[in-house]
């Protein structure tokens, strides 16, 4: 990038669109000249489209035909720090800019004109007459300084807009013009936080200082759940806010904002700022804009708020860092941990990582130094850590068709006689997870995807989980054409539920899975009311695994604790260990202890024993030493390659190809290994070939896949991603 941040009129510009293109397209500077990352809007064919100067032009083209810049919108030019980071997080994930450059400006109306809107607020004038209308309207403008469009005005007074108007003639009711999007309210960083523990102080004040000194520095703040994590960073973002730089915390679920946004208003006086899908229109584009002026301290968001073009970030919090939902897994395959860590680098800005169990990686950087650590061992208050047992499944009388082992009914019985709740933890959506016809042995399949169609008794439909395509039922066996004899197989949260039924008839019992609530608010509003109290039994997948705290459950038990142990994930001891852990953590979270079972058929397997034993250190150390013996992540790098088109003899074909090709590769001492059909041989109708590369963390391995993508061309209906650190094997 050059050092010109001003170009005047007529000057070669170069500006990045969002179009798909492979280059910065080249414009002449408008009338009043741009700044280097103005945002602007240029001519491209018959169309014009939004992008973003982003240096000198290269001068290749005909300068005699180059056209002007339309016009420069009316929004901050991108700062240099966030065109590096675009440019950084390209490069590493591999994504061609433009596309990196959508993440960035997913702002409705972003060339809009800065509207206005007319506002109602109390005059001076009293009217002649006073209605009891018009008297309404007085009394909500009296009541509060809040600002009310004529809409709003009306409907809060329970009036017609005529009324309004008719005020405003007397004077009594003034009119005004104001900017559509207004600032937040400010948050007060000088009240009080909590009175902390000596061993939250400790963490605070480390955490504060680091803010301070305002430079880039990674801390890992591991403590157990209900250790004051949440707490502590606040402490951080507080600093952060006191030296008048800006925070965002990411959360993993967009579930957990408004608890969240409590707390901030306990600590600061007023909420934050919300960044995710479910913000209206309005919203976001107010944050936008907000967050470029400065008018927005705060962020919660989701991953895609480290997208936001922020004034002066000096803050970032990932708050369960190790949720694998950071990971996007379809269009940019970008980590928003990692991304995050690489954001605040060229911002000069503080990290929080806050987890109750660490990712690998992060464990590992803080063991190599790169990260700081600060550990909050015990939980706040007389809450403590759940008591862990396994349940051996192999010495249990449990017919077929059942979950619940005599041992875990009686544990459960105990619960409800004390008047307390227990929980049943499945991470499995829907009724069964296979249908198989029992007099051919045929599983129902989804038509588009090589994957068994789980039942879904509730909405009575059978559903794929890849593509989220649902069919009826069907009463005859779609292969051998008998009745009646298709059958589920295996539990799912309401198989569970019907059992749980069964045994227990006096429960009240509530199912928590993402698929039986229609939105993120139903849900809430559900996890509040069993919170309080409104259950006796919580039947639940991983969704209840993820921070939300209930205060009287005090048994969990785990119906499947080696689910995750199956498959050929590199990661499945890792994120076993993790979700029993955080299971278990929704445990006795208030006064009252808690115990926590896990079922199992193999008690001896060195993952569960760890999980038992609690010993974390342990755990992560032999993990460790197992995957840097592998030589993969964080030992070694890695990369997955999916190659899709709609035939399977051509991706093959290319596959074979590209691997042949692998000279590239090899000159870095990078290993190939495949193809090979993926575990899901074929998602959406699309048939999938896999490969894999993997190498030494020293090798600049992001080239040598460019170099090496590069020598194949593909046919357009072939597709091919190349997934950096890959999360997900299918
Ligand atoms: P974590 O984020 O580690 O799960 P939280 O910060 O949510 O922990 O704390 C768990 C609970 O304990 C919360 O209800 C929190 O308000 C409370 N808590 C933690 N530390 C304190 C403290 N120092 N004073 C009062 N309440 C606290
Ligand atoms: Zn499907």
């Amino acid at each position: 990038m050059s050092g010109r941040s001003f170009f005047h009129e007529g000057d070669r510009v170069g500006v990045l669109t969002t179009q798909p293109l492979d280059r910065v397209l080249d414009y002449t500077a408008p009338a009043g000249g741009c700044h280097l990352g103005a945002f602007v809007e240029v001519p491209l064919g018959p169309r014009r489209v939004i992008g973003v100067v982003w240096g000198p032009g290269q001068g290749d083209f005909d300068s005699a035909r180059l056209r002007p810049v339309k016009r420069v919108l009316d929004v901050p030019p991108m700062r240099a720090e966030m065109m590096d980071f675009l440019g950084r997080a390209a490069d590493y994930t591999l994504t061609p800019l433009p596309a990196m450059l959508r993440l960035a400006t997913r702002a409705p109306g972003l060339g809009d004109p800065p509207s206005m809107r007319r506002i109602y607020r109390l005059g001076p004038a009293t009217p002649e007459r006073m209605t009891s209308a018009r008297e309404r309207v007085l009394a909500v403008l009296e009541e509060d300084d809040a600002v009310y469009t004529l809409g709003e005005l009306a409907e809060a007074a329970g009036v017609t807009s005529s009324v309004v108007k008719g005020l405003v003639k007397h004077g009594a009711v003034l009119e005004a013009e104001t900017p559509r999007d207004l600032p937040y309210p400010r948050l007060d960083a000088t009240l009080p936080g909590k009175a902390l523990t000596d061993q939250q102080a400790d963490a605070a004040a480390d955490l504060r200082a680091r803010v301070a000194e305002g430079c880039y520095a990674t801390t890992l703040l591991k403590g157990v759940t209900g250790s004051g994590k949440t707490e502590v960073y606040l402490e951080a973002v507080a600093a952060c806010l006191a030296r008048g730089r800006q925070a965002l915390v990411l959360l993993p679920e967009i579930a957990l904002t408004a608890e969240f946004l409590a707390r901030v208003r306990d600590r600061f006086g007023v909420g934050a700022a919300e960044w995710h899908s479910g913000a209206t229109m309005t919203e976001r584009r107010r944050l936008w804009r907000m967050v470029g002026q400065g008018g927005a301290q705060l962020v919660v968001g989701a991953r895609s708020a480290l997208f936001l073009p922020f004034r002066d970030l000096g803050l970032i919090v990932v708050d369960e860092e190790h949720d694998t939902s950071y990971k996007q897994e379809d269009g940019v395959l970008y980590n928003a941990r990692d991304m995050a860590v690489l954001r605040a680098s060229l911002n000069d800005a503080a990290v929080v990582l806050a987890s109750a169990t660490p990712s690998l990686e992060s464990w590992a950087n803080a063991e190599a130094g790169k990260y700081a650590r600060r550990d909050l061992p015990a939980r706040f208050g007389a809450a403590v850590l759940p008591e862990m047992a396994a349940i051996d499944l192999r010495a249990e009388d449990l017919p077929g068709g059942r979950w619940v082992s005599p041992s875990l009914a009686r544990a459960v019985e105990a619960r409800l006689a004390a008047g307390e709740q227990a929980l049943l933890f499945l991470n499995r959506r829907g009724f069964a997870p296979v249908t198989v016809c029992r007099a051919c042995g045929h599983q129902i399949q989804c038509d588009q995807c090589d994957t068994a169609m789980v039942e879904h008794r509730f909405m009575k439909r059978l559903m794929c989980h890849q593509c989220g395509e649902t069919k009826p039922i069907p009463e005859t066996c779609p292969a051998c054409g008998v009745a009646d004899r298709l059958a589920p197989v295996g539990p799912g949260v309401e198989r569970l539920a019907e059992e749980a039924a069964a045994l227990f008839p006096e429960a009240r019992i509530a199912v928590l899975s993402s698929d039986l609530f229609g939105s993120a608010r139903a849900l809430k509003a559900r996890i509040e009311e069993i919170a309080r109290g409104d259950a006796d039994i919580v039947i639940g997948t991983q969704l209840v695994a993820k921070g939300h705290n209930f205060p009287l459950l005090t048994l969990v038990g785990v119906i499947d604790a080696d689910l995750g142990l199956q498959g050929s994930d590199l990661r499945a001891a890792e994120r076993t260990f993790q979700l029993m852990r955080q299971v278990a953590g929704r445990a006795g979270r208030a006064e009252k202890p808690g115990v926590a079972l896990l079922q199992t058929h193999q008690p001896d397997h060195p993952v569960i024993r760890a999980i038992l034993a609690g010993d974390e250190e342990g755990f992560w150390r032999a993990e460790a030493a197992e995957r840097r013996a592998a030589g993969v992540p964080p030992y070694g790098r890695m990369a997955g390659i999916i190659l899709s088109g709609p035939e399977p003899r051509p991706v093959f074909d290319i596959a074979g190809r590209l691997a042949r090709a692998d000279a590239p590769l090899r000159a870095v001492g990078a290993q190939l290994f495949g193809p090979a059909p993926a575990p899901i041989a074929r998602i959406r109708g699309r048939h999938r070939v896999r490969l894999l590369v993997k190498a030494d963390r020293a090798v600049p391995l992001q080239a040598a896949l460019a170099d090496w993508a590069r020598q194949v061309k593909l046919p357009p209906n072939i597709r091919l991603t190349i997934d950096i650190d890959p999360q997900s094997f299918y």
